[in-house]
């Protein structure tokens, strides 16, 4: 008997979705026909799907009822003053926007505040968002703190910004080449790790002193306030909600891709501190142009009126200790096996450190590519890399990049599986495990397209 133990779901199933689960050679051959890219599998011929946990999130009975009382009119809809109203009370900002999805966001914003030549800072950018940094044509420096670039060092808070770094860096350049800082939170890159509340206030602290604007990243900003809560110092009887007024009280701007702790399936955010900046006509504008009217950027009633439930329904403490509760059930099983990942284990799911597991496979040939792969031969698991191969190549210079980490990532959807899924994840890594000291070869890409190459490029084994 395990003496882990396992947080108990808040909640009862009410809807159940049915599994189909294929034969270890009918994989081999699915995942050799979608070339080696777990993005080009259909989702039926998956078992457990931990490929991300944005968007995959079961609603809630009140979420599904806000579905019929949607409000689909163009403009002023009902359900877009009641999102409206939640971002307002829990965010606390002046002026907020809907959009289709995270990255729209970026993309009505970075035009706004980056110009070509310029820089941006981050703890450390998600892939998307360095992405619409590089569309504006700026380019991006990340200064996260040195321990969470260390996956075996346990320390609370790895998705720090180094404030030192960021400094130097800032003084080495010079202010003015500066368009923007980002705070992602939790850091998704560096394994879902927490920022705490007292380096979000160095950070916006310096960013007065130098006049750059302060932007939050901010996906898994209910996870980030639970581990605040949870591990920082004088916010133990602190609720989520006050926390998480404090840490956007810091940022002048956010981003939020609602798909993950605002727990819908499409949406987004963009929010302006002051609602009398002159970025708020820029937004609209761009909003409208490429999401639709500012009233409903790209979503139907229905959905801003999910989102404004499931806001509230992502800041709840129950659900978030089950939630977070989820990913450390599944880091003890590893730490019993000896499977090394991005530890203390972030929110959103457990990163394993394949660099580790497969110690001859050198990271050209993607050895949390290796990892995923193996997974789903294993037992009909997708999850997804994050390490060289997502990061890609050099934008200016064409060469391959070498990632801080290789991670193959084991994202858990919300309210989605159950104790003994995570029992055979964890199975199908301790088998995996069994065989990869003898494991030498990785893969090579056979073809690519030229930005976020990981949801589409084509791969074959190296012999
Ligand atoms: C998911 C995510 C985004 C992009 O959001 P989408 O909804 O996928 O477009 C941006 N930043 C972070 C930190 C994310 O996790």
């Amino acid at each position: 008997m395990s003496a882990i133990k396992y947080i108990p779901e808040p909640f009862r199933i009410k809807a159940v979705e049915p599994l189909k689960m294929l034969t270890r050679a009918e994989r081999e051959e699915k995942i050799k026909e979608a070339h080696y890219n777990l993005f080009n599998l259909r989702a039926e011929d998956v078992y457990i799907d931990l490929l991300t946990d944005s968007g995959t999130a079961a609603m809630s009975q009140a979420q599904w009822a806000g579905v019929m009382t949607g409000d689909e009119s163009y403009a002023g809809a009902k359900s877009y003053f009641r999102l409206m109203d939640a971002c307002k009370d829990i965010f606390g900002f002046g002026y907020v926007q809907p959009t289709h999805q995270g990255r729209a966001a970026e993309k009505v914003l970075m035009p706004l505040v980056l110009k070509k030549g310029q820089l941006a800072i981050s703890n450390m950018f998600f892939d998307t968002t360095r992405a619409h940094v590089e569309m504006a044509g700026a380019r991006t420096i990340d200064c996260v703190v040195e321990e969470a670039k260390d996956p075996a060092k346990r320390a609370p808070f790895k998705g720090n910004m180094d404030v030192e770094l960021m400094e130097k860096t800032i003084k080495e350049h010079g202010a003015e080449k500066f368009g923007l800082v980002v705070m992602t939170i939790t850091n998704n890159a560096a394994g879902g790790q927490p920022v705490s509340m007292k380096n979000l206030r160095e950070v916006s602290q310096l960013c007065r002193k130098y006049g750059i604007p302060m932007c939050i990243d901010a996906a898994r900003y209910a996870e980030n306030a639970y581990f605040i809560k949870r591990d920082e110092e004088g916010y133990q009887n602190t609720s989520i909600k006050d926390i998480v007024r404090e840490m956007f009280s810091y940022a002048d701007l956010f981003t939020m891709s609602s798909k993950k702790d605002a727990v819908v399936n499409m949406g987004g955010l963009v929010g302006v501190k002051d609602a009398g900046s002159p970025l708020v006509l820029g937004l609209k504008a761009n909003g409208i142009s490429y999401e639709g009217f500012v009233t409903y950027g790209g979503l139907a009633g229905r959905d801003m009126e999910a989102l404004a439930i499931g806001l509230y329904e992502g800041i709840d403490e129950n659900y978030l200790r089950y939630r977070i509760g989820q990913a450390e059930y599944l880091a003890a099983k590893l730490d019993e096996a000896g499977i090394a990942y991005q530890s203390p284990v972030g929110g959103h799911g457990v990163f394993v450190d394949a660099a580790a597991l497969f110690p001859k496979i050198p990271y050209t040939e993607f050895p949390a590519q290796v990892l995923s792969v193996e997974l789903y031969k294993e037992a009909g698991i997708r999850t997804c890399e994050i390490g060289s191969y997502m990061l890609g190549n050099d934008p200016d210079t064409g060469k391959q990049l070498k990632s801080d980490f290789e991670f193959t990532r084991l994202a858990l959807p919300r309210r989605v599986y159950t104790q003994a899924h995570l029992d055979i994840i964890a199975d199908a890594l301790v088998s995996i495990k069994e065989r990869a000291g003898q494991m030498e070869h990785g893969y090579r890409v056979t073809w690519e397209p030229p930005i976020l190459r990981h949801f589409q490029a084509h791969l074959e084994p190296i012999k």
